[in-house]
């Protein structure tokens, strides 16, 4: 026979029907919304004592195939350098899963080192490989650094962004990504070692490899040297995946010159060729050219993954436009449609976008300032339209909009 609704009540508190909010049914008794809350809490003490916004073990099924299509779906091209990110991200994770295992092989770090133009997809790279691993990720700027006591920053201030970024929780920054733009900047002036000190070239880098080899920093926590009094806190880099990335301007010449001597006939001529050919010869960097480009050898060999960005042509720009999870065509277009408007671009008009970006030379980072320049009178006035529910993007209106006074000033800029 079945019971009278006034005789539910939660299994777990006593409280009947009438004073709780909702009564949820089990098999064999119920519970209510304040069990379920406090059984919640239970859970998270037990299971997440740590942060629960970052983990740090790849889920096993993750591969680093796996790795590379997650890239796939944000970063257009760029082969070659998501395979190298992906296994280096890879083996990150399987050194940290080892660490308390008792054999004597220890896997070392595999720090990133990247090459490549401005634009073609550095920071991306880096941010995407983050955003997947759920880690803390921070970008810094290699150029904003000095040698320690002189005026500029001090390297340890990179800790200092990686534990704001987790809110100052130290175990999650030490498993952190950081990655250091511009690391070309940096470089020695001249080949030879100097006698006299450079502060800002060699000296940073040698305050760099500090924190790439792995060692215990010291760290003020809100960084800078503004808060003398402020409490230093310890973090431990060694298990940080630190990835750089460099234009490296005139690197091509020097692999062009290394393999021109060491390649004969044909090959070696095509190799040395026209600029366009000399942009390709990226791909043959070594860690011999970085060492030649500037960097000094005991930085190089903290980095062990090195690879390249090729220069992005205009099918990979095209692809840029409309193809990745959040391409800038997609976005004008949502935001069109939160005015309930739909966005069309014809074929035309995107063709001639990436024929100015080409022109640019900044990469995909052209792209984006164009289409604002395209974009922007359409954003300004349609809102407040009534009477529109489509707006068509045509050769006619790009031509237009790229012919105004302000967009001269994009390519002047550029
Ligand atoms: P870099 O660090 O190499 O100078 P970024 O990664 O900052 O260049 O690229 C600038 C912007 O251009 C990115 O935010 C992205 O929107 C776009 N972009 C660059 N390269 C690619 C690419 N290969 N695929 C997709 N978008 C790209």
């Amino acid at each position: 026979m079945r019971r009278r609704k006034e005789e539910f009540k939660c299994s777990f508190c006593g409280r009947s029907k009438e004073e709780t909010l909702i009564l949820i049914a089990g098999l064999e008794g119920h519970i209510c919304e304040g069990c379920v809350e406090q059984a919640q809490q239970i859970i998270d003490e037990e299971l997440y004592q740590q942060d629960k916004r970052f983990m740090f073990s790849l889920p096993k099924m993750l591969k680093p195939i796996k790795i590379k299509e997650f890239l796939d779906q944000y970063v257009i091209g760029q082969e070659e350098a998501k395979k190298v990110l992906s296994v280096a991200v890879y083996n990150h994770y399987k050194r940290l899963n080892q660490q308390n295992s008792e054999d004597d092989v220890e896997i070392e770090k595999s720090n990133i080192i990247m090459v490549g133009h401005t634009g073609t997809g550095k920071t991306l790279l880096a941010r995407t490989i983050a955003r997947f691993l759920n880690v803390p990720f921070t970008i810094v700027d290699a150029t904003v650094f000095t040698e320690a006591g002189y005026v500029g920053e001090d390297v340890e201030s990179i800790l200092s962004r990686l534990l704001q970024v987790c809110n100052y929780d130290v175990s999650a920054a030490e498993k952190g990504i950081i990655y250091i733009d511009e690391i070309d900047k940096v470089a020695r002036k001249s080949d030879n070692p100097s006698i006299t000190r450079d502060v800002s070239g060699e000296g940073v880098q040698q305050s760099l490899l500090k924190l790439l080899e792995g060692s215990e920093v010291y760290v003020p926590p809100q960084g800078g040297r503004k808060h003398p009094e402020q409490k230093m806190v310890k973090i431990n880099t060694k298990n940080i995946l630190f990835i750089c990335g460099g234009a490296f301007s005139g690197l091509e010449q020097i692999i062009a010159r290394r393999i021109g001597q060491n390649v004969i006939g044909l090959k070696s001529q095509k190799l040395l060729g026209g600029s366009q050919e000399q942009d390709k010869n990226l791909r043959y960097v070594s860690p011999q050219d970085i060492r030649k480009f500037g960097l000094i050898p005991e930085l190089i060999g903290r980095l062990p993954a090195l690879t390249y960005l090729e220069p992005l042509d205009k099918k990979a720009l095209s692809a840029i436009l409309t193809q990745p999870k959040n391409a800038l065509v997609k976005q004008y277009k949502k935001l069109f449609a939160m005015e309930n408007i739909e966005l069309e671009f014809t074929d035309e008009a995107l063709e001639f976008i990436v024929k100015q970006a080409v022109e640019f030379k900044l990469g995909a980072r052209g792209l984006r300032s164009i289409c604002e320049a395209i974009m922007t009178d359409a954003m300004f006035e349609l809102p407040s339209k009534t009477n529109v529910s489509k707006f068509v993007v045509d050769i006619n209106y790009v031509e237009e909009k790229l012919s105004n006074e302000k967009a001269k000033t994009l390519r002047v800029a550029s």
